[in-house]
Formats: C-alpha cells, sequence, structure tokens
C-alpha cells in the first residue's frame, strides 16, 4: 500500500535484519529496550487474524530468525548508528537512552513478544507487526507480570 510506513520500508530494503518467504524484519527507530525488533509481513494486512495459513506457519521461523539477529548484534553500534542517522527528533531521545541501558553491552536474559492487535490495543501502523522486546534482569525493578503490565497497576498479581 502507497502510503503504509512498513509497505514503504520493505520497499526501500533500508535497515531490513531479516528477509524470508513472507516476512521481514527491522529494528524498531523507538526502542523500548535494547534489540527491539519487528517481524513484519511482506503483505499489507492490518491483522494476525488476516494471516493465510502459510504465512502462520513462516511466523515461527521469523520469529526464532530474528531472536538469532537481535542475539548477535553489538546494540552499542546499533544505536550509535541510528543516532547518526537518525529517523526524527524523538527517535534521537529513544536512541540515546539505549546507550544507557543496562541491557546495551550484554546479550538479551528474556523476550517479551507481543502484537498490538487493533487500536484500542495500542496499533498506531495498520499493517500487522510483531514486536520482539529483549529484556534484561535489573531493566525494570520488578519484572513480575510482564506483559501484564500493559494496564498500569494490574501487572504483579503476588502483590
Ligand atoms: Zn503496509
Amino acid at each position: 500500500m502507497a502510503d503504509c510506513t512498513f509497505c514503504k520500508i520493505y520497499e526501500s530494503k533500508q535497515g531490513i535484519i531479516y528477509d524470508s518467504e513472507h516476512f521481514f524484519a527491522q529494528f524498531d527507530k523507538f526502542p523500548v529496550t535494547p534489540g527491539h525488533a519487528e517481524v513484519i509481513p511482506k503483505r499489507h494486512v492490518a491483522s494476525l487474524f488476516e494471516l493465510t495459513e502459510k504465512e502462520w506457519a513462516n511466523l515461527q521461523p521469523a520469529i526464532s530468525g530474528v531472536v538469532k539477529v537481535i542475539e548477535a548484534t553489538n546494540f552499542e553500534e546499533l544505536y550509535q548508528r541510528l543516532i547518526d542517522k537518525p529517523l526524527n527528533d524523538k527517535s534521537v531521545d529513544f536512541c540515546k537512552k539505549m546507550l544507557d541501558h543496562v541491557g546495551t553491552y550484554k546479550k538479551p536474559d528474556a523476550y517479551n513478544i507481543g502484537i498490538n492487535e487493533a487500536e484500542a490495543a495500542g496499533r498506531t501502523v495498520h499493517h500487522l507487526h510483531v514486536h520482539i522486546i529483549p529484556r534484561f534482569y535489573g531493566d525494570v525493578e520488578d519484572y513480575i507480570g510482564g506483559v501484564r503490565h500493559i494496564i498500569p497497576g494490574m501487572g504483579n498479581y503476588r502483590k
């Protein structure tokens, strides 16, 4: 689709870190943690539920493949490069934060993998993308609950 951010990225071939039959991936320009990447279908579909059976099957190796790329990446070099050639002013701030992040100089300890499935769940670019967010001991005060923290105050059910 002509005015779609992700379709344009794939057409430009800029910053593609993984490329398979049905999916590609890039590092997020507004990273939540070092190595934050997105797995994106090449076909313009908004929803996970629009994937064909073949695309679904291709998603699993895509996620595993992107995790391997993340684990082989030098995050300090990555964010320095994204600061030197930024997408915009906001992306510079996000990438600068990564250089001070506890995870920048090590490999991920864990991952949160997730989809904002439609607008009320937080989707802003309406082309499906699976967030792969590396996690590191010490990146938050209390990691219990993980993705449950999307609703503030409801994450930790042990407290
Ligand atoms: Zn698109």
